[in-house]
């Protein structure tokens, strides 16, 4: 039942925008969360060693590659006074389990079931995956279903990228425009946490991040991880009577007094949760982790305070046993840094609304490199990539959408152009 077929897309800018794609996601660079290096992985030196070569084609100013394979560059601006307006993409693919290896195709969608891979007979069939149905008619780019595609976010790096070869080239009017292409965003958010800022002066930027056609991100999760150590007394068991504490029914009882529907399985929207996520444990010790997130951050104050709360109590329930609790915030609500300048919303709004594409407006349940960016100083929303099913075998880009993604982008700095530094209307 496969009659899709195998199918070029359409335009010049699809057919470069495509290409591109297909030449990054040839770069195997999954990160990996074991490891503590930045970058995780030697593939994300590849993707930002390619990318270095492939900016200075183009001639930019200030290219560096730093220890960390952060890479910055500035195409400097045709005009004075626009906004230095950035643009930040991560290189690495997440690791889910898959192949690190990405097999992408084009085919033309038919709203027949889809067939990612005849050998191992992996299909996507509609009945079990609706969301493809808006996309009849359209080329989309799949895997074949061995691995996520890694439009997240490869497909950002080849908009900015194909952006910024169109800049060259045509020389429109714009203002200083600065990139960043970051690794290990998958793995809490490392590259843009050790970007050196200095080398990123944008006064506002944008990620491209989020996933289908229109999704428009100005507030994610305020994140935070805790870690919970419980320190027990061993003893042999025949003399333990008394003696004996057990780190692990001590974290038992820890975890009892969460609230079993404050958790990822049972929230939505903009809710918060904490969500307990490892154990690990033997007769002397216990350490728990818990994420905890919130959009609020009053509720997520409270949240920590709480949590800090529930250990005092365990602690001195178990007096003999010694517990510590350590929280470290791991990023913030892209909202908080917007609260003082609303420019680059405002203009992300414009764009949306000049390319005629209504904004889903989100509250996205995560972060992005735009949370680490945001909470240091440069207000960063996240626009959509056209991708659906990010971290998924089922992962898909439909070309159309990858497409506006690139007008959305090119729009923002053709509007930006016309701002000048001061323009109070938007910086409201
Ligand atoms: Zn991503």
């Amino acid at each position: 039942m496969a009659s899709s077929q195998t199918r070029a897309p359409a335009s010049a800018l699809a057919d470069r925008l495509v290409g591109r794609l297909f030449r990054y996601l040839a770069v195997t660079s999954q990160s990996d969360a074991g490891a503590t290096m930045v970058p995780s992985t030697p593939g994300q030196w590849d993707m930002a060693r390619l990318l270095q070569r492939e900016l200075e084609e183009l001639g930019l100013s200030d290219i560096h590659l730093d220890d960390h394979a952060v890479l910055t560059a500035r195409l400097p601006g045709t005009i004075e006074g626009a906004p230095r307006i950035g643009f930040c993409a991560h290189v690495d693919t997440v690791d889910v389990g898959l192949s690190p290896h990405i097999h992408p195709r084009l085919v033309a969608f038919d709203g027949a079931d889809l067939c990612l891979n005849p050998e191992r007979m992996i299909w996507m069939r509609v009945a079990e995956h609706p969301e493809l149905l808006p996309y009849v008619g359209q080329t989309l780019v799949v895997t074949d279903g061995t691995s996520v595609l890694g439009a997240d976010d490869k497909a950002a790096v080849s908009v900015v990228m194909t952006l910024l070869e169109t800049l060259v080239r045509e020389r429109p009017a714009h203002g200083d425009v600065l990139v960043a292409f970051v690794p290990d965003e998958e793995i809490g958010l490392r590259g843009a946490k050790a970007m050196d800022l200095a080398r990123f002066p944008a006064e506002f930027a944008y990620t491209i991040d989020c996933c289908a056609l229109g999704e428009f991100v100005a507030e994610t999760f305020n994140a935070a991880q805790a870690t919970i150590t419980v320190t027990g007394v061993t003893a042999h068991p025949m003399s333990a009577k008394g003696v004996l504490v057990n780190p692990i029914l001590v974290a038992a009882d820890l975890i009892a007094r969460f609230d079993p529907l404050d958790t990822p399985e049972h929230t939505d929207g903009r809710q918060g949760y904490c969500w307990c996520n490892g154990l690990t444990a033997n007769a002397l010790t216990a350490t728990l982790s818990v994420s905890i997130r919130d959009f609020d951050p009053q509720g997520f104050a409270e949240r920590k305070a709480r949590l800090e709360a529930m250990v005092a109590l365990t602690a001195s329930a178990h007096p003999r046993a010694a517990i510590s609790v350590r929280i470290d915030d791991v990023y913030a609500n892209v909202a908080n840094g917007l609260v003082h300048d609303h420019r680059s919303v405002a203009l992300m709004r414009a764009a949306y609304e000049a390319e005629g594409i209504v904004p889903n407006v989100i509250a996205m349940r995560g972060g992005t490199d735009g949370s680490a960016l945001s909470a240091r100083g440069i207000p960063t929303p996240n626009l959509f990539t056209g991708a659906l099913n990010f971290h998924s075998e089922f992962e898909f880009l439909p070309v159309p959408s990858f497409v506006r993604s690139y007008e959305v982008a090119a729009r923002i700095v053709a509007l930006g152009a016309g701002q000048g530094p001061g323009d109070a209307a938007s910086r409201r």
